[in-house]
């Protein structure tokens, strides 16, 4: 069984009373949207989404709600924004803050926008909202006032949690302030049962300065909002959340995720969602935009990978284990043929077919419902071999490796592999990977006199009219050759990569040479050998 059946098994045992009553799990997941979305951010969309899909498999009624939100302070100015006219809105909420590129409502929503943009061809079932409805049609005022009359409860946990002192008079509420529009700035010192008492703060933050303003409002219908500490276990309740992973940021010993469980049972009398704890993403692509400071952007990512590959990425591995991306390093070709093994042991062409390969395999799929075509594929290494080699075409290879035609679907997964192959070569590729047709073969080539003649044999063998010019005859003469003469096999294959390549090693050999002419070969061996 794989992790994404053992959670749903799980699931599917804590609340079996709600879901033998119809009614549909709530799973949650949510970006703050304060800046362009990185990749770690993508592993938590698609394990909650995942989650989704499968119980929905097992016909358990679920909603997956992901929260753009747009309601935290903006407490950091990204590089890519205009720094003099952004400056002035910090500290601000950043529904407030206008929009920096055109087409979206407000500066979050345009952070918003690109992921659903970039999350949309992976074709999760997401229910997208954003939080300051909720505040403003008054769905949170029940927590906030919990919140506030248990302000000293909440004081407690923080400090017992994580040593964070609060001062006697916290309140756990953010007013946005009448004066100056600023929500991170602002203190609640106090509250009468209907209007909080605040102060604008000049030095409340080290990101935003207060414009010094005394108070008094009620905190209900969007005029205020939580700390998002007390915030995330007030959404658990108001949205009736069941299952909510959290990122290992959130859930060390002392961090918000248990500061989030005991306000959850002490204060809100709410359990705490089932969670599922991952780890980082990490990325190690040196030349993404990283070098301009930005860090890798999950777009980014979704550009150098199809769809079910970026999702074979984010689930092969159990959450509480690091994902590592390095683009330039082999990772990307490997995961390639990893997907290609999988599908082996999924369509039984494995001779030990492996069940969880198997289910990786079929959840990897868009859609994991409808079953997946067995479809020829085209080796990654192969196809990017092929597509720096100007003498051949894609397609004419594509069959003369397959043995047969290929089908319509054939066809377009090649192209659609071929696609994502290209700027990987030109931008990422390691050098392993590059490959370019000498002119001549190298002139100072070293070869061992049983080389010699081990070459001159496989010449006359490649020679013989008898002999049809393609990759597997070529194959199994080579291999004819190599036993004949009692050559160690690296022996033979690698001067015959130097001839073309200049470098000991290439794409299966039988296949590498019938791409060039007969005469080609004969030509360029001769030129060694005599
Ligand atoms: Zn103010």
């Amino acid at each position: 069984m794989i992790w994404v059946d053992q959670i749903v098994e799980e699931i599917a045992t804590r609340f079996h009373d709600k879901i033998a009553e119809g009614k549909p799990l709530i799973i949650r997941d949510e970006k703050t949207l304060s800046g362009r979305v990185h990749v770690g951010s993508l592993r938590g969309i698609v394990i909650h989404g995942l989650v989704s899909q499968v119980l929905s498999m097992r016909n358990i009624q679920n909603t997956f709600k992901f929260e753009l939100n747009d309601f935290d302070p903006m407490d950091g100015l990204p590089i890519y924004v205009d720094q003099e006219q952004y400056r002035p809105h910090m500290g601000k909420p950043l529904f407030a803050v206008p929009a920096h590129e055109p087409g979206a409502e407000n500066y979050p929503m345009v952070f918003g926008k690109e992921l659903q943009r970039v999350v949309e061809p992976l074709r999760l079932p997401i229910e997208y909202y954003t939080l300051r409805p909720l505040y403003e049609t008054g769905k949170f005022n029940e927590v906030i006032r919990e919140a506030l009359d248990n302000a000293e409860k909440i004081r407690t946990i923080y400090y017992e949690v994580s040593r964070g002192k609060k001062a006697d008079d916290w309140h756990p509420l953010s007013v946005i302030c009448e004066q100056c529009g600023r929500v991170g700035t602002t203190q609640v010192t106090g509250w009468d049962g209907e209007k909080v008492h605040y102060t604008c703060k000049e030095h409340y933050v080290k990101w935003a300065e207060g414009c010094g303003h005394r108070g008094s409002i009620s905190p209900f219908d969007g005029n205020a909002k939580l700390p998002w500490k007390v915030e995330w276990p007030a959404k658990w309740k108001v949205l009736g959340v069941d299952v909510e992973g959290a990122g290992k940021d959130h859930y060390a010993a002392g961090g918000s995720r248990e500061i989030g469980r005991r306000i959850s049972e002490e204060v809100f009398h709410n359990p705490e969602p089932l969670n599922i704890p991952y780890e980082f993403f990490n990325f190690k692509g040196k030349k993404m935009s990283a070098s301009k400071g930005l860090g890798a952007s999950a777009k980014e990512i979704a550009d150098l990978l199809p769809p079910t590959l970026l999702k074979l990425l984010m689930i092969r591995k159990v959450p509480n284990q690091p994902i590592d991306l390095d683009p330039e390093g082999a990772t990307i070709p490997t995961l390639f043929d990893e997907y290609d093994r999988l599908a082996d042991h999924y369509f039984r062409r494995h001779p030990e077919p492996y069940e969880g390969y198997a289910r990786t395999f079929q959840l990897t799929q868009i859609d994991p419902i409808v079953p997946p075509k067995d479809l020829w594929k085209m080796r990654f290494t192969v196809l990017s071999f092929i597509l720096q080699m100007p003498h051949l075409t894609l397609r004419e290879e594509a069959v003369k490796l397959k043995g047969s035609p290929l089908n319509a679907d054939e066809f377009a997964a090649l192209e659609e592999r071929a696609k994502y192959v290209l700027p990987w070569l030109k931008n990422y590729a390691p050098e392993e990977f590059i490959y370019k047709i000498l002119k001549e073969p190298l002139s100072d080539l070293k070869l061992d006199p049983a080389q010699v003649t081990a070459l001159k044999a496989l010449k006359t063998a490649l020679a013989s009219p008898s002999l049809v010019w393609e990759g597997a005859p070529i194959h199994e003469t080579i291999h004819l050759v190599k036993a004949e003469q009692a050559i160690e096999p690296k022996n033979l294959f690698q001067p015959l990569y130097q001839l073309f390549l200049g470098r000991t090693s290439g794409p299966q050999v039988g296949w590498f040479l019938s791409t060039f002419q007969r005469e080609e070969v004969l030509r360029r061996i001769d030129a060694v050998v005599s």
